[in-house]
This record gives structure tokens, sequence and C-alpha cells, in this order.
């Protein structure tokens, strides 16, 4: 089911610009129709964000593939640092891609329903409730961190928990609207950085994120 409607997909991802092969491979395995509510699943291929409850939504397919080409995974067994679990697609794209997922989620209900959905289709995913601002350091440092809900800075503690030579893409700006964000970390202390035209996302909310 929704193979075609997938293919078109992936079509249109490529136009307008992705180019990573294994980002497209991901994209074209993974079933985003799981990961939405079933009310809502002959959406699931429109290249939208679509709400999952509790004011919160899954990604755009366009988001969700630039992002994850901007972490430029090249090998497989990356510890990659998820923020946001949401729906849980992100986290299935990047375990396609053969990463080893970290994701944490602040929402109870969502991380719930998206453990029981990696349980059911045998995704393996490390999932955490909590607040992700802070990020896990029992498992860092991390390959590579993606953060799926705007900030209004970048957190010290994930800076911190990011291996020298990785990755972090996050959405910064105000509570409208945020610029993407690659930091690569140069040395404990210094970064380099670059801006990526306007997205916008949900607020990240946490200790070093926005207040509620
Ligand atoms: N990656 C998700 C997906 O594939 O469906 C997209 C999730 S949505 C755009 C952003 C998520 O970030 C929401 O589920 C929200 O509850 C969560 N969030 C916001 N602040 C957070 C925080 N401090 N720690 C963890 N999750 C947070």
């Amino acid at each position: 089911m929704f193979r075609i409607q997938r293919e078109e997909l992936i079509d249109e991802l490529t136009k307008k610009g992705i180019s990573d092969l294994a980002v497209i491979k991901a994209m074209g395995n993974v079933e985003r129709e799981k990961f939405i509510p079933a009310t809502l699943r002959h959406l699931a291929y429109k290249d939208v964000a679509l709400p999952i409850g509790y004011e919160q939504t899954i990604s755009q397919p366009y988001t969700v593939a630039y992002m994850t080409q901007l972490l430029n995974i090249k090998k497989t067994g990356l510890k990659i640092l998820e923020i946001g679990t949401g729906s849980g697609y992100q986290a299935a794209v990047l375990n396609e891609m053969g990463c080893d997922v970290y994701s944490i989620e602040r929402n109870l209900d969502l991380h719930h329903m998206a453990t029981k959905l990696f349980d059911k289709l045998g995704i393996r995913v490390h999932a955490k409730y909590g607040d992700g601002t802070i990020g896990w350091a029992e498992f860092a440092p991390f390959d590579g961190i993606i953060v799926t809900a705007g900030s209004p800075t970048v957190p010290k503690k994930l800076k911190d928990q990011l291996i020298v030579g990785g990755r972090m893409v996050i959405p910064v700006g105000d509570r409208i609207s945020q610029k993407l964000y690659l930091l690569i970390k140069k040395s404990d202390t210094e970064f380099d950085s670059e801006v990526i035209p306007e997205f916008t996302f949900v607020p990240l909310i946490g200790r070093e994120g926005w207040k509620m």
C-alpha cells in the first residue's frame, strides 16, 4: 500500500534538491503512513507537516530529508541523538540509514505512542521521556545531534555532548520563525556554523529551551 505515492514523494524531494542517496533510499523504505493518525493516512505522502495530537506535528518530509542530509551520514553505526521523538518517523529514517538512534521526547503520551510503534515495527531506537535540552549525558558523545523543535538558543549541554568533528542540526529563532543552523564541532570550544534559510518548527520547551 502507498508504494506509488511514496515513490512520487521521493521524486518530488529529489526535484526540490535532496541529493543524498542514503537519505532518499531510507525515506523510500520507511512507511510514513504508519507514523500518522489513521484519519490522516491518505495525506501521508503529501509534502506537508501533519498533526499527531498534543499540538505537535510530524515534520514535513522535505524538512526531514533536508535536516538528515545536513547530518552527512556516510557510514553505518553512527550514534545520533534526536531531540523531539514526536511520531517516531525521523528516528525511523535514521535507523533505516544504519544509525544507532537515541531519541528524547518531553510529551509522555507521544513517548509511549512512539515506543509502542517502534516495538510493533521492530525498529530499534533508544527512546527516553524527558527534557532533551539537557541531552543524554550517559550515552554522550554523539556523532550527530538533530533537534526537531525550534529553540531560542543552542543548548550548551547539546554542544558539549557532540563529538569533535560531529554535526548538530537545530532550528533557532523566536517562537514564530526560526533559522536552521548547522554546527560542526571543531574542538571542545569551537564550532563552525552555517545558517540555512527559513523553516518553521514547533517550540522546544525545556530548561534550556522555551519556558511553557
Ligand atoms: N521528529 C518528530 C517526528 O519525526 O515526528 C517531529 C516532532 S515535532 C516537530 C517536535 C517534537 O519535539 C514534539 O513532539 C515536542 O513534544 C518535542 N519537544 C519539544 N520540546 C522538547 C524537549 N525539550 N525535549 C524533548 N522533546 C521536545
